[in-house]
């Protein structure tokens, strides 16, 4: 085998385990490192490939998902800005307190068997007709104007049956009430003169569809038209369904108060139906004492 060291390397690679030993262990050590250094690259490469490789398993998805998703969270991300304008929107809440609910004048005034008119006789000073003998106070005149102008719109027949009453009127049908009905029973009926919202100005009874000041109002179109719509002209039915031991009055689905459509709508919306509750009022069932 003298070949072995002639023949070198060829020989070698062929006949590694039966080589000599001296030269054969150097060249067992160079194929080793060799060996180490191929399997490093390979190592290397296939890593590389193998990472590449996945890398460009995600660029499908990467890259169709930006190229998908970017349009979508483009137009996506427009509509986020959008929802918080509205939510700006919400913040400018309602400002129960932009007007007085004790002075007379004001329109959101609340009265009631606990809140006299104060003073008790006090009397609009901007009063102005709207047919009938009747009069309002001129905002209330023109919104009753434009809600009876809707509701005819709608085919409906819709009139006023009261409106403002004075003091000293309010005195008079009231003592007629109890001489009639007795005391107790003329009080769920008719205001105390200095506790009705007839006084104001800004109060009326409406009726049509062949039902004026009774509770059958409620079912005529008239009645269910205003009760769907008068907020959108600044009224209030005053005296709910249910509310009797809240408002004093049983349900009178004819009387009307102006107070705004700021208020009337933030009623509607928020479904609060009496200005007792929505002010935080407490209930007035009757008078006190
Ligand atoms: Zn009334």
């Amino acid at each position: 085998m003298t070949r072995t060291t002639q023949a070198g390397e060829q020989e070698t690679v062929d006949d590694q385990g039966t080589a000599g030993p001296a030269a054969p262990a150097r060249h067992r050590g160079r194929r080793w490192l060799l060996l180490l250094l191929a399997l490093v690259t390979v190592l290397a490469v296939g890593g590389a490939v193998w990472l590449q490789g996945d890398g460009d398993e995600g660029v499908p998805i990467a890259e169709g998902g930006p190229a998908t998703i970017a349009p979508t969270t483009a137009t996506a991300t427009p509509p986020t800005p959008l929802p918080p304008s509205p939510e700006p929107t919400t913040p400018p809440a309602f400002d129960r307190t932009q007007l007085s609910i004790t002075d007379p004048a004001s329109s959101w005034v609340v009265v009631n068997k606990a809140r006299p008119l104060s003073p008790i006789d006090w009397a609009p000073a901007d009063l102005v007709p709207i047919g009938n003998g009747y009069q309002l106070r001129a905002e209330a005149a023109q919104a009753m104007d434009a809600m009876i102008s809707a509701a005819a719109a709608q085919g409906l027949d819709l009139g006023v049956q009261s409106a403002y009453r004075p003091y000293e009127y309010q005195v008079g049908l009231f003592s007629a009430q109890v001489s009639r009905f007795g005391e107790e029973r003329a009080e769920v009926q008719v205001a105390r003169p200095g506790y009705s919202e007839h006084q104001t100005g800004l109060a009326a009874d409406v009726g049509g569809g062949g039902c004026d000041i009774e509770s059958c109002f409620a079912t005529t179109a008239e009645g269910q038209w205003v009760a769907a719509h008068a907020a959108e002209f600044g009224w209030l039915v005053r005296y709910p369904e249910g509310r009797q031991d809240v408002t004093g009055f049983k349900y009178e689905p004819w009387h009307v108060r102006y107070v705004g459509v700021p208020l009337a709508t933030e009623m509607q919306r928020t479904g609060v139906p009496t200005m007792e509750e929505f002010f935080g009022l407490p209930a007035a069932p009757g008078y006190p004492g």
